[in-house]
């Protein structure tokens, strides 16, 4: 998952247009289902470079893909009811390159595949019409993806039509006859010298059409509804992490089978917490006497306070590591660590009282004893500007 959309096409980032709409067509021929049937692989695959063909051949898109990667590749707003996109139907980007489907042209895809079924799945004979996979952004809080979390959305989809049990036709009507195919579910189209035999626009391949259509869906046989969905997101997600909910994509029409759901996380920064894999990182200040001559010290842990031995003579910049305080591992696996780094902090306003001590204190310091990092330093330097 997650793949670059790049190097799914096999182009690099610089690719034209042209070399992107080259790249796509080769391996849409390639993997195109109807091509390969029952081949979930080179299905999936289809929709990959589908997808990604969608986002490179689009100015907007491609520029946004490039600055933020897939995380940050958004349809609409983040999180909330709204943040459904959905990419297209694959093969509705197909029938875009290749010039197939609804309107006039000869259809490249059944010149490739010998025609005769049609246009693809979505004129299949019954006039089946899959539904489109579905994409939905949701922000969480950092504790919810390390702890994992319910949350109910709200998706705006396509569903089937309950007035008319999804058949499009008014109750009491049925479907009849196309009248402009005659039943066959394709035309003839003549282009130049040759006539191509084409998918029925009127009809898309099923030979029948409503007589009268549902008032409800206006024929459609879908609606648009707004699902409520309880979705379940596991401890140890990490923003660009996505969940896949079968079937709850849009409905499909006429038999077809409906799309999936795919939910996008993005997760909220943490105030204190940085993730890094399933590591915890944080900074901590120290009064400089505790990094002097070590102690204890109270740590906020992303399950709660810990305690934190800090050795004598701890350097700033020291990171101490709190074992298994991090993020449950995704799949199983051990739990992630926590990392503190250490910043001394130099104390600030000093009191005239204050400073007289931190004088004294100085005049008593040997540096051959007390700062063998200061003694070690001015070794090098002073050799160094000797063989200048
Ligand atoms: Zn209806
Ligand atoms: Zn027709």
């Amino acid at each position: 998952m997650s793949n670059d959309y790049y190097d799914l096409l096999g182009v690099n980032k610089s690719a034209s247009d042209a070399e992107l709409k080259k790249a796509y067509r080769k391996l849409a021929i390639k993997y195109h289902p109807d091509k390969n049937p029952g081949n979930k692989e080179a299905e999936e695959k289809f929709k990959e470079i589908s997808e990604a063909y969608e986002v490179l051949s689009d100015k907007g898109k491609r520029a946004k893909y490039d600055q933020f990667g897939h995380a940050a590749f958004t349809n609409g707003g983040r999180g909330g009811p709204g943040g459904a996109g959905g990419f297209h139907d694959p093969f509705d980007i197909f029938s875009q390159v290749f010039g197939g489907g609804g309107g006039g042209g000869s259809s490249i895809f059944e010149d490739l595949f010998g025609g005769g079924g049609g246009g693809g799945r979505r004129s299949s004979a019954s006039g089946a019409i899959d539904g489109a996979d579905l994409r939905y952004d949701i922000e969480i809080d950092f504790e919810d993806a390390v702890y994992g979390a319910d949350r109910r959305i709200t998706i705006p989809k396509m569903s089937g039509c309950k007035s008319c049990d999804s058949t499009g036709c008014e109750p009491g009507s049925s479907r009849i006859t196309c009248s402009r195919c005659g039943g066959s579910g394709q035309i003839a189209m003549s282009q130049g010298f040759f006539s191509v035999r084409q998918t029925c626009p009127s009809c898309q391949g099923a030979g029948q059409v409503v007589d009268k259509p549902c008032h409800k869906c206006h024929g459609e046989g879908r609606v648009r509804v707004e699902r409520k969905l309880q979705i379940h997101i596991p401890p140890g997600v990490d923003t660009g992490s996505r969940l896949r909910v079968a079937n709850e994509g849009e409905s499909g029409v006429r038999g077809g089978s409906n799309g999936d759901l795919y939910v996008f996380i993005h997760v909220k920064q943490h105030k204190i917490f940085k993730r890094e894999g399933n590591d915890l990182l944080a900074e901590m200040p120290i009064p400089f006497k505790i990094a002097a001559m070590g102690g204890v010290v109270e740590v906020p842990t992303i399950t709660g306070k810990a305690k934190m031995k800090i050795p004598a003579g701890t350097q700033n910049g020291t990171i101490l590591r709190l074992k298994g305080k991090g993020v449950p591992a995704l799949r199983g696996g051990s739990r992630g660590d926590m990392h503190v780094r250490i910043a001394v902090e130099v104390p600030t306003n000093l009191s005239r009282e204050q400073k007289e001590l931190l004088e004294k204190f100085q005049d008593s310091l040997v540096d051959s004893k007390n700062h063998p990092r200061k003694v070690d330093f001015e070794k090098k330097a002073s050799q160094f500007l000797k063989e200048k």
